[in-house]
């Protein structure tokens, strides 16, 4: 997959991106990630990209002529374009599963006070929300959305059954996991996960699962 960050901060995804999965992912070949500074697509001589907004009030609100122009340059037949916004859907597993089925997807990350709503009208596909909260910009929201939907992608996990059970990616949240020590200062173990009968670990983790399910997250069920 591709992926094109349209941002004012750039080096924000630095850390983020250099670690872990989205970073082995792209040394897989399985993702592209490139992140463009949006200003590339100014075009006064200061690099300007936002502006004061219609009708007064405060704060500014990102220009639509230089994400059309980074569109145009980036958009191809089968991209999906997304602009991060709390206004959006709001962003779950199963959004981030259907992601990543994507060739080609387009962030395009907010800030100040938005973008022009002609962008929202005339030159995304979706727009996505993180939750119900105001972040200062899309950068994080980004992240998020990327770094859930690249783990989804088939060969990115090394151990791709690590997904099948997990919380959201079926209609239960995941079972209690222990590891060792078996007991620590007196907090044990439940006996059945040392027990080594496969059959009983499954039924009680499938117990466990609808019970921690039941209680946190009924609404799921
Ligand atoms: N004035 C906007 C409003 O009230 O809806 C909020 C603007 S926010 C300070 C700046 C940018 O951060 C947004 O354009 C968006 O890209 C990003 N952002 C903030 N919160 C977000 C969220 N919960 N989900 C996704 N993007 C978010």
């Amino acid at each position: 997959m591709k992926i094109d960050i349209l941002t004012l901060f750039p080096k924000m995804f630095k850390g983020p991106f250099d670690e872990s999965i989205v970073k082995r992912a792209q040394e897989k070949k399985l993702v592209e990630v490139k992140i463009h500074n949006l200003r590339k697509w100014a075009k006064d001589k200061h690099k300007t990209v936002d502006d004061r907004p219609f009708g007064g009030g405060v704060g500014m609100v990102l220009m639509i002529e230089p994400i059309y122009k980074a569109l145009k340059e980036l958009r191809q037949k089968d991209s999906k374009v997304i602009l991060l916004t709390p206004q959006g859907k709001g962003f779950n597993q199963k959004l981030a599963k259907n992601f990543s089925k994507e060739k080609h997807m387009i962030f395009i990350c907010g800030h100040y006070e938005g973008v022009d709503e002609r962008i929202r009208e005339h030159l995304i596909d979706e727009e996505i929300s993180i939750g119900d909260y105001v972040l200062t910009g899309g950068e994080l929201p980004a992240m998020v959305v990327i770094d859930t939907l690249v783990r989804l992608i088939p060969g990115v996990l090394e151990k791709p059954e690590a997904i099948k059970n997990e919380s959201f990616s079926t209609k239960t949240l995941e079972y209690p996991q222990y590891t060792r020590p078996a007991n620590f200062k007196g907090w044990k173990v439940p006996e059945t996960l040392l027990s080594g009968n496969h059959k009983k670990i499954a039924a009680w983790r499938k117990k466990k699962s609808l019970e921690r399910t039941k209680k946190r997250r009924p609404d799921l069920l």
